[in-house]
Parts: C-alpha cells; sequence; structure tokens
C-alpha cells in the first residue's frame, strides 16, 4: 500500500542580516521574468494573495492597507488642494486606490516601469489593482527617472512607492532624480517616499534624508508598522517645498472628507512622525523645517 505525503510548500524571503521570512503557500498562481525582475504572485496560507519581486515580498492581501493608507494619506490631507498626483512605481496598484479616493484628485499619474507588476497584480489581487481603470488614472509603463527628466507636467504631490535601491530603483535614490522632483512639483508641492527599515536598512535610509536635505526646504520621516517587511517597523521620508506635514495638517479635512480608513487616523497621522530614540539619533541632522 502506497502512503500519501502531502509536501508543504512555502516562499522564503532571506534578510542579508541573516535571517528569513517563511510563508506557507496554498499555490503558486503567476510566476514571468521580466525584463528587470521576477515577477511572482502566490496565494499565501496566512496573508491571502502576495505579489514579490526577485523574492521580497511587496504586498499582501492581508496588510498592504497599512503602508496604502500611510504613503498616499499623510501627504494628501497634508496639502491644503491636492489636484495632480504622481505616482513612481506602485505597480501592484495599492497607491492608486487611495490616492482616487480623494475627491480633490483630477488627475493621478501612475509611471510603473515593469509591465508584468501590473499584469500580475491585474491577474490575480483585484484588491489592489481595482482602481487601474479609473477615468482620473494615466496609467504608463515607462522608466519614471525617464519620464520625470521629460516631464513638463507639474504635480501637487509625488509619492515614490517603489522597490529597495537596486535594480531599476536604484536611481530613483540619488539627487538627480530629487533635483528632477523638486523641478516637477507646484508651489505647495510635496514628496513621499518609500523610506526603508530605520532597523536594517538605516545607511540607505539616511542617505535618501541626506539627499533630500540637499534639495527641500522642509525634510521630515514617519513610521508604520506592518506584518510583511523586515523587521515590521518601516518609514516614509517627506519633503516639500514648505508645507509641515505636522503643523500644516488639518484635521478637519479628514471628518470633511467622509473617507473611512483602516489604518491611518489623525492620531496617527501626528504620532508616526514621533520617532524611536535610536532613530531619532540617527536622522536628526537631515530634518528640518
Ligand atoms: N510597496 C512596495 C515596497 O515598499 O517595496 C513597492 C510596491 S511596487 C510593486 C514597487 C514598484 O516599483 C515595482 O513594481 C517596480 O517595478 C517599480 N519600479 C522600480 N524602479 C522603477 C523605476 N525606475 N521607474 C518606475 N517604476 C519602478
Amino acid at each position: 500500500m502506497t502512503e500519501s505525503t502531502t509536501v508543504d510548500l512555502f516562499v522564503e524571503e532571506t534578510h542579508s542580516s541573516g535571517f528569513s521570512m517563511k510563508y506557507k503557500i496554498k499555490t503558486v498562481l503567476y510566476s514571468e521574468q521580466s525584463k528587470f525582475q521576477h515577477v511572482s504572485v502566490v496565494d499565501t496560507v496566512g496573508h491571502g494573495k502576495m505579489l514579490l519581486n526577485d523574492g521580497l515580498v511587496m504586498v499582501t492581501e492581508r496588510d498592504e492597507f497599512v503602508y496604502h493608507d500611510m504613503i498616499a494619506h499623510v501627504p494628501l490631507f497634508t496639502h491644503p488642494n491636492p489636484k495632480n498626483v504622481l505616482i513612481i512605481g506602485g505597480g501592484d496598484g495599492g497607491t492608486a486606490r487611495e490616492v482616487l479616493r480623494h475627491k480633490s484628485v483630477e488627475t493621478c499619474t501612475m509611471v510603473e516601469i515593469d509591465e508584468k507588476v501590473v499584469e500580475a497584480s491585474r491577474l490575480h489581487i483585484p484588491q489592489t489593482s481595482c482602481e487601474l481603470d479609473n477615468p482620473r488614472l494615466n496609467l504608463l509603463i515607462e522608466d519614471g527617472v525617464h519620464f520625470l527628466k521629460n516631464t513638463n507636467e507639474k504635480f501637487d504631490v509625488i509619492l515614490v512607492d517603489s522597490t529597495e535601491p537596486f535594480g531599476p530603483a536604484t536611481p530613483l535614490f540619488n539627487i538627480d532624480f530629487y533635483r528632477d522632483v523638486f523641478n516637477s512639483l507646484t508651489e505647495n508641492g510635496i514628496v513621499v517616499s518609500q523610506g526603508e527599515s530605520c532597523f536594517y536598512e538605516s545607511e540607505s535610509q539616511n542617505s535618501l534624508l541626506k539627499i533630500l536635505h540637499e534639495t527641500f526646504p522642509v525634510v521630515s520621516v514617519y513610521n508604520y508598522s506592518n506584518l510583511t517587511y523586515p523587521g515590521g517597523l518601516w518609514s516614509f521620508t517627506f519633503a516639500s517645498k514648505g508645507l509641515s506635514p505636522v503643523k500644516d495638517f488639518d484635521e478637519d479635512r479628514i471628518l470633511k472628507s467622509d473617507l473611512k480608513f483602516q489604518y491611518y487616523n489623525k492620531d496617527i497621522h501626528r504620532s508616526a512622525f514621533c520617532l524611536p530614540q535610536f532613530m531619532q539619533n540617527s536622522v536628526k541632522e537631515y530634518l528640518k523645517g
């Protein structure tokens, strides 16, 4: 008599700090090699559908609400009247979904370099890709660096929803790119960027903050905590031509918007900028305004 043995399937994200995060999966839904990275979507046992680029977790259905609430609503409720928004990266569509909930936003341009990320998300993660056909969304498959260098458009808010500083995202972490960002922002403009981990990536976090310090009059950084990024506590950098994310935050705008959230609220908006002491010590020389 033959015994049937079930083999458990896992995806594993290995980190340079000598640990890995393993997720039990039911099945692989998408697996393609693009010009830029390997793109996959798996159906996990405990975190819903999961998008991975080169084996790194990008989004999961279970915790994507945290990242997408915090990248979008902190700048969009700091800016007094955001009409024209640019997203660099963001191929899963979650950031665009949150931006388009703001009635003041007339146009959101999303510049994602890898069409396979968009394809995988459209096919298998409707939770984040549900607004990719919104008439107010202008989706371009292009290098965000090239787009910014050549556009004459001006944006009220720019969101850099990119992968970490390697591969196609490398130039998104250098000063030439942020000079182009500065020149593409309106006079009240704000830029928020994926700001890495204060625990594991403080070097790249500080080098990004140093670039912002040299380019913008207001520089800050704020934190959120999710389930699937290494260490849990991750950051967004905030830079603007004048607006402060806390002093210029009018919490009544949240009430008037009638929007409901799963992670973001007025207290989280303010407290996200309260940094643990080790992180304050590390970043304080770059913060201003
Ligand atoms: N939330 C994720 C995180 O924090 O890592 C990022 C989400 S999204 C999937 C990141 C996207 O940035 C990827 O789809 C990647 O293809 C895109 N990207 C990387 N470099 C880019 C570039 N130079 N221009 C446009 N998109 C880029």
